[in-house]
């Protein structure tokens, strides 16, 4: 307890790693968590007492469901639904879906725990949850894409609601699938429910630069750590890795900023553009065309080189935007990073860097923005689209983009003054997890068991 804080710390991970066998990505987020809250558990003796932290360990509800779906020859395929409400102690459950091979329960609650604490961050009145499904989106058509969609809200829609669940997009969930996700939902239950999912077309109860928010969102955190180092990104060469949602707009922050991408991803390899990456073209081709990085280089012409199998971290960078997907970036890449001089990484994707890399940036001097608090500009336009239904409302995108810009500097000042107060300046993971757990502790002690 309160006089073992370490002790209190070992004891809760093996009790976690214990009720949740064979799930790797859950025990390391929630290590890092609890790491970061030893020093808490010193100082606050409430925070360590028997209960509270066992009881943001577990998710409040946890939903597994059959989703079957045929496919356009008319074969019947089956796959695995899920979503998992971890804490609505500030709000409802919110959080994104992701459609992706590699989705299982661990995935999805490691993703879940995450989101509780970015999403207090933020400040907004909004839980933690996620959700997904193992189905492979890639090759598919329009049409097998909506029939999993169907297939996978006849069931989703009795657990979710504005005031309940309200879920939006990840890794393959985008505007398509939402779409989709909406009109079933809206058709089994006859309500026109604009707050039950986020990530709409503007013409139908979005928000205007909710597309854009994680990345734009990433790029300003980066640029607010920069700034308390006297730093600016303007003339910076950045390397960026993915090229989802979250690259491409990270990208286009970048270009409006005056910083120099030189990079983009996806699952077969990588483009490295000395000229810096064409956002129109890599728009185009992953969001018009859904097709592959090759085609970049070969449209692009000479500035651009795509290398089969490769990683854009052996690329010598001022920044770097991890912005793909859980580990991507680990101790080798991290060394590979500092020795080619990196000054800042901002997480764009969830969990990008691995526990070891995260420790060599740090040991480096690097300014360090875990996703938490450098990615959640997505999930805070998100709640700013609940906020726009729920008065019937639709802001101008200069709006949207002030207050994002707000909200990131909010987050940012908020885990400085906590990685301060707790004696670790200059530490953004200890500042996120543990300003993050404050107000969800807050919350639940305030509510009682
Ligand atoms: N999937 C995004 C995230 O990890 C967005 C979630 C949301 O908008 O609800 O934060």
């Amino acid at each position: 307890t309160a006089s073992d804080p370490k002790g209190r710390q070992a004891a809760l991970q093996a009790e976690l790693e214990r009720r949740n066998p064979g799930e790797p990505e859950f025990h390391q987020a929630a290590r890092e968590v609890l790491e970061s809250l030893a020093p808490v558990f010193g100082a606050r003796p409430d925070y360590a007492e028997p209960g509270l932290v066992e009881r943001l360990l577990e998710p409040e509800r946890q939903i597994l469901f059959r989703v079957p779906w045929q496919d356009d020859r008319g074969a019947v395929h089956v796959n695995r639904g899920f979503r998992v409400e971890f804490n609505s102690a500030l709000g409802p459950y919110k959080g994104g879906l992701r459609f992706h091979p590699s989705v299982n329960l661990g995935v999805v609650k490691f993703l879940g725990f995450e989101q509780i604490f970015k999403n207090a961050l933020t400040g907004l009145a909004i839980g933690g949850g996620k959700g997904g499904s193992d189905f492979d989106p890639r090759g598919r058509s329009d049409a097998e894409v909506m029939r999993f969609c169907q297939s996978f809200m006849t069931e989703l829609h009795r657990h979710i609601g504005e005031y309940t669940d309200v879920p939006a997009g990840d890794i393959g969930v985008g505007g398509r699938e939402i779409g989709y996700l909406f009109g079933q939902y809206r058709r089994i239950t006859n309500r026109w429910e604009a707050g039950v999912l986020t990530g709409k077309g503007t013409a139908w109860g979005g928000s205007a630069g909710r597309p854009e928010a994680t990345g734009y969102g990433s790029v300003l955190f980066a640029a607010e750590m920069l700034k308390e180092r006297g730093e600016d990104l303007a003339g910076l060469t950045a390397v960026v890795s993915g090229s989802g949602n979250v690259a491409i707009h990270t990208v286009e922050k970048l270009i409006a900023l005056g910083a120099h991408p030189v990079t983009c991803s996806d699952s077969q390899g990588v483009i490295v553009d000395e000229k810096g990456v064409d956002v129109g073209l890599l728009r185009q081709i992953k969001e018009v065309e859904r097709g592959r990085l090759d085609e970049y280089a070969r449209r692009r012409g000479g500035s651009a080189r795509h290398l089969p199998g490769g990683t854009v971290w052996d690329v010598p960078a001022d920044l770097a935007f991890p912005s793909a997907t859980q580990n991507e970036l680990d101790a080798a890449h991290a060394r590979t990073l500092v020795a080619g001089g990196v000054r800042a990484v901002s997480e764009g994707a969830n969990m990008p860097c691995t526990p070891e890399a995260v420790r060599i940036f740090q040991e480096a001097g690097v300014a360090f923005g875990p996703g938490k608090a450098a990615n959640a500009g997505g999930v805070a336009v998100s709640a700013l689209e609940m906020r726009q239904n729920a008065a019937r409302e639709s802001w101008p995108q200069e709006r949207v983009e002030d207050e994002l810009a707000l909200i990131m500097a909010g987050i940012h000042r908020t885990c400085r003054e906590t990685a301060e107060r707790y004696g670790s300046p200059g530490d953004y993971v200890a500042g996120a997890n543990i300003a993050g757990f404050e107000r969800v502790a807050d919350a639940m002690l305030a509510q009682g068991v």
